[in-house]
């Protein structure tokens, strides 16, 4: 059975969380601090590699925009619109299997 893309993503602003509901009904929660945490973007990459940490940004979430079906862009309120996140990646996220994902 296909997984993705979700039937509904949900953007709960008031508590800074994301809601997706799968195509088999499960519904994943992710903290908006997670996406931007978590973020795959260059830019975020290669300043993670280096060690510069992210804590003085904002993880707050202006909006999402579906890229097709097969990804998830998230637009930070401060602007930072680089963040495409794969359908598989954000269920990694959701699951906690982010390193899992990112070795494979
Ligand atoms: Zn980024």
């Amino acid at each position: 059975m296909s997984f993705y893309p979700p039937q509904k993503v949900r953007l709960k602003k008031d508590i800074g969380e994301l809601e997706i509901i799968w195509q088999n009904g499960d519904i994943a929660k992710i903290s908006c601090d997670e996406l931007r945490r978590y973020c795959a973007c260059s830019s975020c990459r290669s300043r993670k590699l280096i060690g510069v940490r992210l804590v003085t940004e904002s993880a707050e979430i202006a909006t999402v925009n579906l890229i097709g079906s097969t990804a998830l862009q998230v637009v930070f309120a401060d602007g930072h619109d680089r963040g495409i996140f794969p359908w598989p990646y954000v269920n990694a996220i959701a699951t906690g299997r982010v390193q899992e994902f990112l070795n494979a």
